[in-house]
C-alpha cells in the first residue's frame, strides 16, 4: 500500500498553507516530517485523511484519488491518525477509549486488537480499567497510538507523538512506533524531537513555510550540514 501526495495547496479561509507539497508513504516504512512550527505539518496530515479539502494537488491511495471520501471512509481504508493533543476521553477507561478506535471493525477482530496494543504497551494492559484523564502523558499517548491501532491502519499518521513528553518516554514511545513499523504498517511521524525521529526513520521530509525543501534518507539527511545547523543545533 502507497500513500501518495501530489502537488498538494490548501489553506484556512485566504490564508494558504501548503504550495505544492509531494510525498509517499509505503506499508512498512517510517518517514519522518519534520519542519519548525508553523511549516505545514499538521495541515498536511489533516488533510490527508481528510478532515481538510485541498485546493489543488492529489492525495493517491495507491492509484485510488481519496478526494471526495470522508475521513472514516479514509479509516475504513486502512489509514489511521494519532491527532496533535491525543484527543482521549477523560472520563472512558484505558480499555473503553482503546474499543473506540474499533468502530469500523468486524466484531471478532476487536480481540486481536487488544492484544496488539496490550502486548506494544503493556502498561496499557496494567490500566485497562483506569480513566484515561488519569493517565500520565507518556501512558495517554501510548493510548492514542493504541487506539489508532484498533482499527489495522495500514499507514498511521502520527501528529507529535513525543509532545510535553520527558526524554526516556519519548524515546519509548518513538520506539513502540518502530515497532509496528516492523510488523508492517507504514508511518508518518510528525516530530520537534528531529534527532530521535531521524535515528528511528528510514526516511525524513523537512517542511519550511509550507513546502518541502529537503528529503531523504535519514542516516543522510542526519549527516546534512543545513539539517545539523537548523535543527541539531551542531
Ligand atoms: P506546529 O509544529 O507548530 O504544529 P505545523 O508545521 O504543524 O506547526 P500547522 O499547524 O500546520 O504547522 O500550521 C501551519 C500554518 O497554518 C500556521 O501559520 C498556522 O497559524 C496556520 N493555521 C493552522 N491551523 C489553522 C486554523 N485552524 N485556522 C487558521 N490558520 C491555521
Amino acid at each position: 500500500m502507497r500513500l501518495g501526495v501530489e502537488g498538494l495547496e490548501t489553506g484556512y479561509g485566504k490564508a494558504q498553507v501548503l504550495f505544492g507539497v509531494d510525498l509517499e508513504v509505503r506499508e512498512g516504512e517510517l518517514v519522518a516530517l519534520l519542519g519548525t512550527n508553523g511549516a505545514g505539518k499538521t495541515t498536511l496530515l489533516r488533510t490527508l485523511s481528510g478532515l481538510l479539502r485541498p485546493w489543488r494537488g492529489r492525495v493517491l491511495w495507491e492509484e485510488r484519488d481519496l478526494s471526495g471520501l470522508s475521513p472514516a471512509q479514509r479509516a475504513r481504508l486502512g489509514l489511521g491518525h494519532v491527532p496533535e493533543g491525543r484527543q482521549l476521553f477523560p472520563l472512558m477507561t484505558v480499555e473503553e477509549n482503546l474499543r473506540l478506535g474499533a468502530a469500523f471493525l468486524a466484531p471478532g477482530r476487536e480481540e486481536e486488537g487488544f492484544a496488539r496494543a496490550y502486548t506494544l504497551f503493556p502498561r496499557l494492559a496494567e490500566r485497562r480499567r483506569q480513566l484515561a484523564g488519569t493517565l500520565s502523558g507518556g501512558e495517554q499517548q501510548m493510548l492514542a497510538i493504541g487506539r489508532a491501532l484498533m482499527g489495522f491502519p495500514k499507514i498511521l499518521l502520527v501528529d507529535e507523538p513525543s509532545l510535553g513528553l520527558a526524554p526516556r518516554l519519548a524515546e519509548e514511545v518513538l520506539l513502540a512506533l518502530k515497532r509496528v513499523v516492523e510488523e508492517g504498517v507504514g508511518v508518518l511521524l510528525v516530530e520537534q524531537n528531529v534527532a530521535l525521529s531521524l535515528e528511528v526513520a528510514g526516511r525524513a521530509y523537512v517542511m519550511e513555510h509550507g513546502r518541502v525543501v529537503l528529503q531523504g534518507q535519514a542516516a543522510r539527511l542526519l549527516e546534512d550540514p543545513r539539517v545539523r545547523e537548523a535543527y541539531l543545533s551542531l
